[in-house]
């Protein structure tokens, strides 16, 4: 970066700063991942500077045949990886691709029924707080008090009761697999449109290690930052009949031009999702996840629902001392890094909440394993227990930095 050092050595100051953090740190925060060098060539490269608007062959500015050519194939490999009939890859972020799909069907003021943010939801599932809530009638559904997982028949009795237009099946954060198959029979059965988010799983559902809501949703939308590794970006999948509604919702509807280094990135992605490697990554990604719940179950951590299907664990701190966002701030001070979160039941404030969420993507992109997951999850214990001794923190530090030495992120 030769430029950027000459002309702004403070941005590129904090960057190395930021790219030596990423290095020595763990990132358990469960919508991240490391993508691959090749990944942030493409998002570094001059597609950055073109404008398009509109579709490949129906732009509205020239100079567009190479890009066209780029569109095409991240939306043809996109179809074959996950056996999409119609694909989207404009949407700037999973928000944007939610938004899209609502506006393509919905009329404002539709009623919709979503998972409820409590319970795992996203923000753009119609929380109070986004503009899906302003535009839509959300009403929320959520998870069995007591096994923590979906409750299919509520889910049932509350799409009779409110009729949804559409029935949303997808988390933020949810450790259990979704039954979409539930979830679509249910939407049909109250002449609804059922849409699965799928943001935190797609690379686990390219990799094919979960099962795929495609064959079973109108709908399917994705980030390609997550557990996919490809870069910031949103991507909707749908059946061919909505193909035209939804070209027109993403834009002009709810965007305008779009970002040609993002849609290339993904095209990348949607290639190397077909590797053995990207498939390996995606089947541990699992494994691990599986081996921290286990190992902090051991130590006397109640894990949510019990354990995982997928690369989330969440810790209940319930009966501990500390709460979710003085632990975060206590692993953040040794070298771990992942997110507070509110869980089903949750008896703290929204400030302080009691649960950790904790992903097991990041650590296995670099290559960690089985017996990595173990001492992770004594380190966190040992954090946990003994957060107000700065020597267990330093020391933890330490170890922490040793650990990642040995798994370079970049080479
Ligand atoms: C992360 C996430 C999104 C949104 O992604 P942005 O790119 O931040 O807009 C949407 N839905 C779910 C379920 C998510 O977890």
């Amino acid at each position: 970066m030769s430029h950027l050092k000459r002309e702004d050595p403070c941005i590129a100051t904090l960057i190395e700063k930021e790219r030596i953090r990423i290095e020595e740190t763990l990132d358990m925060i469960a919508a991240e991942n490391h993508a691959p060098p090749s990944v942030m060539e493409v998002l570094g490269s001059i597609l950055n500077t073109k404008t398009i608007e509109g579709y490949p062959g129906k732009r509205f500015h020239a100079g567009c045949e190479h890009v066209d050519e780029i569109e095409d194939i991240a939306v043809q490999r996109a179809k074959e990886l996950f056996g999409a009939e119609y694909v989207n890859v404009q949407p700037h972020s999973g928000t944007s691709a939610n938004l899209a799909v609502y506006f393509s069907v919905l009329d404002v003021g539709d009623s919709v029924l979503s998972m409820g943010l409590p319970h795992g939801g996203h923000l753009s599932h119609g929380h109070r707080a986004s503009i899906t809530s302003k535009c839509f009638e959300f009403t929320h559904y959520g998870v069995d008090p007591k096994t923590e997982r979906l409750d299919y028949d509520r889910i049932r009795d509350l799409a009779y009761k409110v009729k949804p237009k559409m029935i949303v099946a997808g988390a933020s954060s949810y450790p259990r697999l979704i039954d979409y198959e539930k979830i679509a029979v249910i939407a049909r059965e109250v002449n609804a449109y059922c849409l699965a988010d799928m943001a935190h799983l797609a690379g686990l559902v390219a990799g094919k290690v979960i099962p795929s809501p495609v064959p079973c949703c109108d709908f399917v939308t994705f980030t390609t930052y997550k557990t996919l590794m490809g870069g910031r970006g949103g991507v909707i999948l749908a059946r061919e009949e909505f193909g035209q509604r939804l070209n027109a919702a993403v834009f002009p509807g709810c965007q305008g031009t779009s970002a040609v280094n993002l849609i290339a990135a993904k095209g990348l992605i949607f290639k190397l999702a077909m590797e053995p490697r990207f498939i390996e990554i995606q089947k541990k990604t699992v494994e691990n996840a599986k081996i921290l719940a286990q190992s902090l179950n051991a130590q006397g951590y109640r894990i949510v629902s019990g354990g995982t299907d997928n690369h989330q664990v969440l810790i209940d701190l319930t009966s501990k001392k500390l709460n979710g966002a003085m632990a975060e701030t206590a692993l953040e001070s040794a070298g771990i890094v992942l997110n507070r979160n509110v869980i089903p039941s949750d008896v703290r404030t929204p400030g302080s909440v009691s649960g950790l969420r904790l992903g097991s993507a990041g650590l296995t992109t670099r290559g960690m394993g089985h017996s990595e997951m173990i001492t992770i999850a004594g380190m966190i214990d040992r954090v946990l227990s003994q957060s107000d001794d700065p020597t267990v923190l330093n020391k933890t530090n330490h170890q922490v930095k040793k650990l990642c030495r040995r798994y370079p992120v970049y080479a």
